[in-house]
């Protein structure tokens, strides 16, 4: 089978690899129909992502068909489609118990990383029962394809805020999982201000009305911008999806006094926690790293019309251009948000 692979740093090729086989009771073989780019993946190639091992077969989004399952598996049978979360766990440890897979005791993000993923014709997925979701039968593949990455960190980001109806969102970052979060938030009525420094971005957010308030911090006094449109008092909640060089600052400059700041983004740097300056704000930080738990829900959004990421995808490339498609999603050259890869 063809498979794109990570061989070392800035090294990376489409390979013919051998087709996956189960490993253990728990293992689901499913042949991909269509993958994504993520920005972690660049991250990976760039060699920023220590924990990834070389030779691995790169992705960690995807959507596909089952092809084989092991003796342990309940929920799924062959020829189920299903949408591949970015996190693998087993479902039975102390954190997975508590809806933190994130922190699984025996996963967390290995797809892609560890252990081969998705940009292949076939992929082995261990815990199958707990890190695939069944499509529903009236939901096409690419409907789901950002579910379980994507998707789930936007919405992670909405419910880390526990956002309601009307309050004033600030969503710093309007790239893929910015988008995510509006949508989320959007669902639940909030008023939204999106920020970012790309005006091409904030564009297209505002071309699709993601948002009701489009700024560039770059071209306005972002405190002030946030202010004059939250009654003087700043954001009820913060989801920074960013994770740039002061997005940090300015998520808590942006919040009101008792806010939620939701951290979702990945910061290459230490961020700076000025406690004196933000002394009697009481706010509630809140930090990323995507428990993408909630990937049933999300699929019933999408059945039920309430939420859809296809607009996000702005190119769709076959696997073999898949070098090609690193290079777009890495220079960005033209506008792009998401790359659907497709697999025959
Ligand atoms: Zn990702
Ligand atoms: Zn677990």
């Amino acid at each position: 089978m063809k498979a794109f692979k990570y061989i070392g740093k800035e090294n990376y090729e489409l390979t013919t690899e051998e087709i996956p086989k189960i490993k253990t009771e728990n293992d689901v073989i499913v042949k991909i129909t269509i993958a994504s780019i993520c920005t972690s993946d660049i991250h990976i190639i760039k060699g920023k992502v220590p924990r990834a091992k070389e030779g691995i077969i790169l992705g960690h989004e995807g959507v596909g068909i089952v092809t084989e399952i092991g003796k342990n598996i309940k929920k799924l049978k062959i020829n189920d489609h299903v949408t591949i979360n970015c996190i693998t766990f087993c479902g039975e440890c102390y954190y997975c118990k508590k809806g933190y897979i994130n922190n699984c005791e025996k996963g967390g993000w290995e797809i892609g990383c560890r252990i081969n993923g998705t940009l292949s014709e076939y992929v082995r997925i261990p815990y199958g029962d707990y890190s695939l979701n069944k499509i529903p039968n009236n939901i096409k593949d690419i409907d789901a394809l950002l579910v379980g990455d994507v998707l789930s960190s936007g919405y992670f980001g909405c419910d880390l805020c526990n956002v309601k109806e009307n309050d004033i969102v600030a969503i710093i970052g309007a790239g893929p999982v910015g988008i995510c979060s509006m949508l989320c938030c959007k669902m639940r009525n909030a008023k939204i201000i999106s920020i970012d420094i790309k005006d091409e971005c904030l564009e297209f957010a505002k071309k699709n009305n993601y948002a009701d308030y489009y700024f560039n911090p770059n071209k306005c006094d972002i405190v002030k911008c946030v202010l004059d449109v939250s009654n003087g008092r700043g954001a009820d909640c913060v989801i920074e999806d960013a994770g740039g060089e002061n997005t940090f600052e300015m998520a808590w400059k942006i919040a009101r006094a008792n806010a939620i700041v939701a951290l979702v983004g990945m910061y290459e740097k230490d961020q700076i926690f000025p406690l004196p300056q933000m002394y009697g704000k009481n706010l509630v930080f809140k930090t990323g790293g995507v428990d993408a738990v909630h990937c049933d829900e999300l699929l019933n959004m999408i059945q039920e019309n309430k939420i859809s990421t296809n607009q996000l995808i702005t190119h769709t490339m076959p696997l073999s251009k898949c070098k090609d498609a690193f290079e777009l999603f890495r220079n960005k050259n033209e506008f792009c948000i998401k790359i659907a890869i497709t697999v025959d």
